[in-house]
């Protein structure tokens, strides 16, 4: 597709922003803060009205070391309050024939393998540095439009803004929905995240401090649609029991300690991430099945990409408009490759493990058990999670 064909109406004029981000969720908030940090003047649009501190989203992130080092950077992780963010010293996979995967940080000789993280504490620390960052003005509303060089589309998945764009995006539904809540263990959880894989549901226990510190799991729990609207309608008691009988008995016995939410599960990806004036980052780009944690991750990956090519740009080629179509394919190379190959991983695990043929059931869970004797290849996954270059 030739370059003009993607150019929009959008005007790459020098307005009073050099960059609009749209959308503040987790990916557009760190890009407006990354970019003023750099000096740049950033208009932040969301949809949805400016939030008080303290959201309500229900999820815990599994966070990578990269995620996290940015985060720090941005002075938003050290910010945090001390029970929002837990480390993971070991995770447990197993299979649903006896296939086991061990993977240990003390082995690795690493201080943890990932974090858990509360989306909740994450938006609302996004939110508090935003209001000491210096260069970015936040505007409510989808409607507001403020010019600028360069519109960067960070809407998540069902991103407006993204469809009226030449963006060529695929959206295929698992057909799953991914149940979220906060659970306490009768106890401790030492750090350790534990996973089943099954036909037809994969079940994650992600070892957090809330609200019991030591205790306490953040549930991601991926199920057929019509078995998630099943299990969201039970009561306390009844969906205890369900997933006492799931996880069985590894992390101790389970209770709720929230409310439920679900999540409808899809693979989505942009054909193209840029045109003129316009750049996709996160969601709004690349969709994956929530198995691996690793949406927000690739999500904070583009933002430290796009940020570094921008700021590059205006340091070094200060003739050159922010919204220049050639610039930003720099961006999309640099990111295309990793997130494609973590979209191809991560389908591939929901295909392989979705499945019911007696042979594919021994085939994954023999390939378990494998990799679980090949320590390089162990390590060589931890290094690939953490994504630090
Ligand atoms: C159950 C579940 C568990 C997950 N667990 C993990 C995990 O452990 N680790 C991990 O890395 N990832 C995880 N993910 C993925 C992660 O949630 C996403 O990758 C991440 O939230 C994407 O962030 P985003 O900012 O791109 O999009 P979003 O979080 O969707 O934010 C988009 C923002 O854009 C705004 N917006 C929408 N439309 C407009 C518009 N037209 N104009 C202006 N603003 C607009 C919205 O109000 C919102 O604030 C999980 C996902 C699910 C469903």
């Amino acid at each position: 597709m030739s370059s003009t064909s993607r150019h929009t109406s959008r005007p790459a004029s020098a307005g009073s922003f050099d960059v609009c981000v749209r959308g503040a969720g987790a990916v557009g908030s760190t890009l407006a803060l990354a970019l003023s940090a750099g000096g740049l003047r950033v208009a932040l649009v969301d949809a949805a009205p400016l939030r008080a501190a303290g959201g309500e989203d229900l999820r815990t992130y599994a966070l990578n070391a990269r995620a996290v080092a940015l985060l720090q950077q941005l002075r938003v992780w050290d910010a945090l309050p001390g029970d929002a963010a837990c480390r993971v010293n070991r995770m447990r996979v197993h299979g649903d024939a006896g296939g086991q995967l061990d993977f240990s940080a003390w082995q690795q000789c690493e201080s943890e393998i990932a974090w858990i993280v509360d989306a909740a504490a994450l938006e609302s620390g996004l939110a508090q540095a935003l209001r000491y960052a210096g260069g970015v003005e936040r505007l409510a509303g989808a409607a507001s439009e403020p010019a600028a060089q360069l519109v960067a589309v960070c809407e998540g998945a069902h991103s407006s803004t993204r469809a009226a764009l030449d963006a060529g995006h695929v959206r295929t539904p698992y057909g799953h929905s991914g149940i979220a809540t906060r659970l306490v263990a009768d106890r401790p959880h030492q750090g350790t995240a534990w996973q089943w894989f099954r036909s037809p549901d994969i079940l994650a226990l992600l070892p957090f401090h809330r609200p019991q510190p030591d205790a306490s799991y953040g549930l991601v729990w991926s199920v057929p649609e019509a078995e998630a609207q099943r299990l969201m309608a039970l009561d306390d008691a009844a969906f205890e029991r369900e997933l006492n009988a799931a996880a069985g008995p590894a992390a101790g016995q389970l209770r709720l300690a929230g409310q439920r939410a679900s999540w409808p599960l899809a693979l989505g990806r942009a054909r193209h991430w840029c045109g003129a004036g316009w750049v996709l980052a996160g969601d709004a780009a690349h969709q994956v099945h929530p198995l691996a944690g690793h949406g927000l991750n690739l999500g904070l990956a583009d933002v430290q990409t796009l940020a570094e090519v921008l700021l590059a740009a205006r340091r070094d080629e200060p003739w050159r408009s922010l919204g220049d179509e050639r610039l930003l394919r720099r961006y999309e190379r640099r990111r295309a490759a990793a997130t494609a190959a973590m979209a191809v991983t991560t389908d591939t695990l929901w295909q392989l493990f979705r499945g019911d043929m007696p042979v594919l059931r021994e085939l994954r869970n023999r390939g378990m058990t494998l990799l679980d004797g090949l320590p390089p290849l162990k390590r060589w996954l931890i290094d690939q999670a953490r994504d630090l270059r």
